[in-house]
């Protein structure tokens, strides 16, 4: 997969040149190239922002360098990835979508955000624009957002995980939360590893994690059960 990341602050990239995504860029699997937004600007003082129409605080990129950036990265093929606090909820979900892409653009504002015509030029020529949030709350830039973005991405990828059936227990992965998870020793400062994932029996292992997982999601984040999963409750020994 490749994926364009751009940015004023391209060294907040770098995190990906480690662990894991690291080595999927080593080995091919991942083609990431990061441009230095400020690359396409032409005054003296590489200028990327300008005043808000409309006057209030803060400043608004301009669209001009984000204009020429793509038109010379092209963003054929692609789809552009705008991380802004009003952008859709990026969910596991969005990671698998995207994670069938070839390529990914990511353009990451910063101030007020980026002049609206920038997102509807590129959907106006074509190109298949999601403006995402990682969450409801403000960060100061993009940067943070395309990291999470790639990085939940990039580990879906095939040949990513040594063993991708870790993937699939994943929380979100099938709605619910994950379980607890416990390693050795058996008991750790009075706190034991509940006896039933040391006996052996995988129908009763399995029937655990399944109602720890229900009773976290009941109790952490109801808003994820759908009506179907809250009746189910009733079948298992799940306090919530
Ligand atoms: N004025 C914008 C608003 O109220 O929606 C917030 C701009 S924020 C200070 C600057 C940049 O940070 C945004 O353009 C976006 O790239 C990024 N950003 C901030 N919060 C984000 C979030 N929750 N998800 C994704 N990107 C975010």
């Amino acid at each position: 997969m490749r994926i364009d990341v751009l940015s004023i602050f391209p060294d907040y990239l770098r995190a990906l040149d480690l662990s894991l995504p690291g080595r999927a860029q080593r080995s091919g699997l991942l083609d990431l190239r990061v441009h230095d937004l400020r690359t396409w600007t032409h005054d003296r003082h590489r200028t990327v922002d300008d005043t808000p129409y409309g006057g209030g605080a803060g400043m608004v990129m301009k669209p001009e360098p984000w204009g020429e950036a793509f038109d010379e990265i092209g963003l054929e093929g692609a789809v552009l990835l705008v991380p802004t606090p009003s952008g859709e909820v990026f969910r596991q979900s969005t990671a698998r979508e995207l994670a069938g892409e070839e390529r990914l653009v990511i353009a990451c504002g910063r101030y007020e955000g980026i002049d609206a015509r920038v997102v509807e030029h590129a959907a106006a020529g074509g190109a298949r624009v999601r403006e995402v949030s990682i969450g409801d709350y403000v960060l100061n830039g993009g940067e943070v957002a395309a990291l999470a973005v790639v990085e939940a991405v990039v580990r879906l990828l095939p040949g990513f995980m040594g063993n991708p059936s870790s993937l699939v227990e994943e929380s979100h992965e099938d709605g619910l939360l994950e379980y607890p998870v416990y390693t050795k020793p058996p008991t750790w400062r009075g706190l034991d590893v509940p006896d039933v994932l040391r006996g052996g029996d995988h129908g009763a292992i399995e029937r655990w994690r399944r109602e720890r997982a229900l009773e976290r999601t009941a109790r952490r984040r109801p808003d994820l059960l759908p009506v179907s999963q809250l009746a189910a409750l009733g079948e298992y020994d799940v306090a919530t």
